[in-house]
């Protein structure tokens, strides 16, 4: 009886809070894929605790990869915060359970009562030794270039940076893109490593247009999805959601500069770890799965240049696989529980008339959806939306959502 109640209790509960099974839950980990976050804030910039604390949550939450891309910062060298400042922010008790948990590397000096306390940021290359496990957990050094053209925020992420880049700046948004882009670039040649940069939340203080993110072909990954309240995911009466400008960018390369598309990642921009809800920038909202030969910060780079990953905020797939001789895109969707999923597939039509931009040229219910291109489109793409709403919504009644890339687009393309 007692049982039975409890099980009750709890189904009413799931019901309740909701939620796709695999944003709360260690997820199950399939050969081969491998779940991450690649722009996260921690008290080296404007987050709000301390990098151990945060690399504990998201292996704890099942994710196989973090990076930690603070802003204009590469978190080396010596970083001392306030006590007070830290406990103004609304940490205090995150900082009594670092000093508790962590207190075996955990550095302090001066005195709490006299007000003089203050917390050394652990650098980047002494925490990460602390969590990575070859196979099962990887930190990947990262920086959000935060950069701007007039007021407007232009903000890069460069993932497995070695040395910070300073903000480049421009005489036009474009340019201020491109020569963060060429920065990265450069760093990545001269050190002889990979270093992946992306276009982060463009709808960010209206900073950045579709014709803009299409302009800039050297830029290959943008935020399809940010989980930051601030980023206008929705756009507004005068500026398309950012899944649309997606389709307005892809269209212009593919039809009008021959270009590849850009690929879009989900990710949680979190800052507050602190407290929950719709206007905190909490963790666990949007991450990427990447389908890498291993769990290193090479493989997971060269799957992402091949656009074999995709981005979510909840709905997890067994395999996305584009077939370019059976002209088919095909996507097998994990289940959960009894949720319905939707498969829509995205597209613009080569012969389209000049509004119909990243239109849904076919919609399939279940597990598996099938597309078979037939040859007029500029590229199709696959979003799967779950009945199902997330865990920690952005805003009200967000459901749980996958986005694959976009595919057929290579025969029309040739600048890659
Ligand atoms: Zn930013
Ligand atoms: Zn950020």
């Amino acid at each position: 009886m007692m049982h039975f109640r409890f099980a009750v209790v709890v189904a009413a509960l799931s019901f309740l809070i909701g939620g796709c099974a695999s944003d709360d839950e260690v997820a199950k980990v399939r050969a081969g894929w491998f779940k991450g976050n690649l722009h996260t804030h921690s008290l080296w910039s404007d987050g709000d605790d301390f990098p151990e604390r945060i690399v504990t949550w998201y292996r704890d939450h099942g994710y196989q990869f973090l990076a930690i891309s603070d802003h204009n910062t590469d978190q080396q060298g010596e970083k001392w915060v306030k006590y007070g400042d830290v406990y103004r922010k609304g940490s205090g008790r995150a900082a009594d359970s670092y000093l508790k948990d962590f207190a075996a590397s955990a550095q302090v000096r001066g005195d709490r009562a006299a007000g003089t306390q203050e917390i050394r940021l652990t650098p980047f290359t002494e925490y990460r030794p602390l969590f990575e496990r070859p196979g099962e957990f990887l930190l990947i050094p990262s920086e959000e270039i935060s950069d701007h053209f007039e007021k407007k925020p232009i903000h890069m992420i460069a993932t497995n940076v070695a040395e910070v880049i300073k903000p480049q700046g421009g005489e036009s948004v474009v340019e201020v893109i491109t020569d963060n882009l060429r920065a990265v670039k450069e760093q990545g040649e001269r050190l002889g490593r990979p270093v992946l940069p992306h276009l982060a939340h463009p709808n960010f203080e209206w900073g950045i247009t579709a014709e803009e993110m299409a302009e800039v072909v050297e830029e290959h990954f943008f935020e399809i999805f940010n989980g930051h309240p601030l980023v206008h995911q929705q756009g507004d009466k005068d500026h398309p959601p950012v899944e649309k400008m997606w389709d307005i960018a892809n269209t212009l390369r593919i039809a009008a500069f021959h270009a590849r598309p850009l690929m879009g990642m989900a990710t949680d921009d979190s800052h507050n770890y602190q407290v929950s809800g719709m206007t905190r920038a909490m963790p666990g909202r949007g991450w990427v799965s990447i389908h890498a030969k291993d769990l290193s910060a090479a493989s997971l780079i060269a799957a992402m240049e091949t656009g074999d990953f995709y981005a979510s905020t909840g709905v997890e797939l067994a395999n996305v696989k584009y077939d370019p001789a059976a002209r088919t895109l095909t996507v097998d969707i994990e289940p959960d529980g009894r949720a319905q999923f939707t498969t829509s597939f995205i597209g613009t039509l080569a012969d389209a008339p000049p509004g119909d931009i990243g239109i849904t040229l076919a919609s399939v219910e279940g597990l598996k959806a099938i597309y078979h291109l037939t040859g007029r489109e500029l590229y199709v793409r696959a979003v799967v939306t779950s009945d199902k709403s997330v865990r920690r919504p952005v805003w009200e009644g967000q459901k749980c959502q996958a986005w694959t890339q976009p595919v057929g687009w290579e025969a029309r393309v040739v600048s890659h």
